[in-house]
């Protein structure tokens, strides 16, 4: 939704994107399987529809496609290079310093104002040092292993589009947390991922991975990771901490100074936020930009609003990671109370499609978690969670 506003014109993005090979999902929901503890759990579009189209495709597939619109509005100029600090004018960021591609020399580039969206690892930070304070930086250390492999789309095994698998840890069963996605993607093709944490750790090894499908995922992964043709290597990843910086908390911050995205907040990838949490980031941009602030002034209201954002997924993600037995905080305030009513949510939203499609908006950040605090939500939240799924 958000991309269709920001890139409005014929023909629509999702549209492009279809006609260029990306997967939709149907919209009564058809072609998502959902499990919980591996048993098949009420999906996304419990009420026959889903909330929003949902696209699939690869990352680099969307990028450039958002690239390339990007760089088709006619005031959007592109340069290429390695930024390597701030430069600032008594209170004011004035610019950026950056190498450009293929060169050694660092140049300046003078700016109304700078947005960092250098991702989880952005040195601004460092780059403050010079005169301002650091922002707060605080992590949860969660320590998740993840393994992606690709395989040929053959609809004789399975018409699967989009797949989670979320087992939950029970320390009395000995089950630990183990997450699987399957998406499919442009150019018939299916992106299969397992992760797990601490030292619960997959391999490159094709036949690591088969085993792992087969043996800690539902049926259906172990089909396709038996019975498709694996392409390419399998690409692993690490991640040690999820990690915010609070920005708004600073008392001094120059004016001219933004971040967004990653740089601002990176959690858990497997809830899949981070991309949905940068759009809305710079929503938040567009909205303080539209409001005519003065820009000789620290963004602080920009800060604000970016700090919504942060708290809504930093809440969801978090507390589902502190489940997890390596995980040990930090904790927020009032936790034992959220995750009471956090299990009473996830075991009503097995039997109940309003409170499954609620509770669906949160964790996908279509709605802020506050919705679901209503009176009228927490009663039928409690009668529900009483029944058996
Ligand atoms: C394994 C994995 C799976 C994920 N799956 C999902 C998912 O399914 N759904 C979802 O929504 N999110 C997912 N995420 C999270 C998502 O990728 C991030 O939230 C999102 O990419 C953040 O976007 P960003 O632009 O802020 O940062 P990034 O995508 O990290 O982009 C930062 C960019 O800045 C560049 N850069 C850094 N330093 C400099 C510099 N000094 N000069 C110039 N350029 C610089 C980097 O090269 C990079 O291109 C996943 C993340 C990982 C790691």
């Amino acid at each position: 939704m958000q991309l269709e506003r920001w890139f409005p014109g014929f023909p629509g993005f999702a549209k492009e994107a279809v006609a260029e090979d990306a997967v939709l999902l149907p919209e009564d929901g058809s072609g998502f399987a959902f499990f919980i503890n591996g048993e098949p759990a009420m999906p996304l579009a419990a009420e026959g529809k889903v909330e929003a189209p949902v696209l699939v495709s690869s990352r680099p597939f969307l990028e450039n496609l958002v690239r390339r619109r990007a760089l088709a509005v006619e005031n959007i100029t592109l340069v290429a290079g390695r930024a390597d600090g701030l430069v600032f004018e008594r209170d004011r960021v004035a610019g950026a310093r950056y190498v450009p591609e293929g060169g050694e020399e660092s140049v300046f580039a003078a700016a109304d104002i700078v947005v960092d969206a250098m991702g989880r690892s952005s040195r601004v930070s460092d780059w403050l040092e010079d005169g301002w304070p650091r922002p707060p930086l605080r992590r949860m250390p969660i320590k998740l292993n993840y393994s992606v492999a690709t395989f040929e789309y053959d609809p004789t095994i399975s018409k699967v589009v989009s797949s989670v698998s979320q087992t939950m840890p029970d320390a009395r069963t000995g089950r630990i947390a183990r997450v699987g996605g399957i998406a499919r993607v442009e150019g018939q093709r299916w992106h299969m991922v397992v992760a797990g944490y601490d030292d619960d750790r997959s391999t490159r090894d094709p036949d690591e991975f088969i085993a792992r499908c087969n043996r800690d995922f539902p049926a259906l992964y172990g089909d396709i990771a038996s019975h498709a043709t694996m392409i390419g290597d399998i690409a692993t990843y690490h991640q040690a901490d999820s990690r915010r910086r609070d920005f708004d908390e600073l008392d001094r911050v120059p004016a001219g100074l933004f971040a967004a995205g990653d740089s601002v907040a990176s959690s858990n990838p497997i809830y899949g936020q981070g991309m949905t949490s940068a759009m809305l980031h710079a929503s938040c941009l567009s909205q303080y930009l539209r409001s005519q602030p003065d820009l000789a002034q620290p963004a602080k209201a920009y800060f604000d609003l970016v700090r919504l954002v942060v708290d809504s997924a930093w809440q969801t993600s978090t507390l589902a990671d502190l489940e997890l037995p390596h995980v040990d905080g930090p904790y927020p305030k009032g936790d034992r109370l959220t995750k009471w009513f956090s299990d009473v949510m996830l075991k009503a939203s097995r039997v109940d499609p309003v409170i499954n499609g609620k509770l669906a908006a949160v964790t996908t950040i279509l709605a802020h978690p506050d919705t679901l605090s209503g009176l009228g939500t927490v009663l039928r939240a409690l009668r529900f969670s009483r029944r058996k799924a």
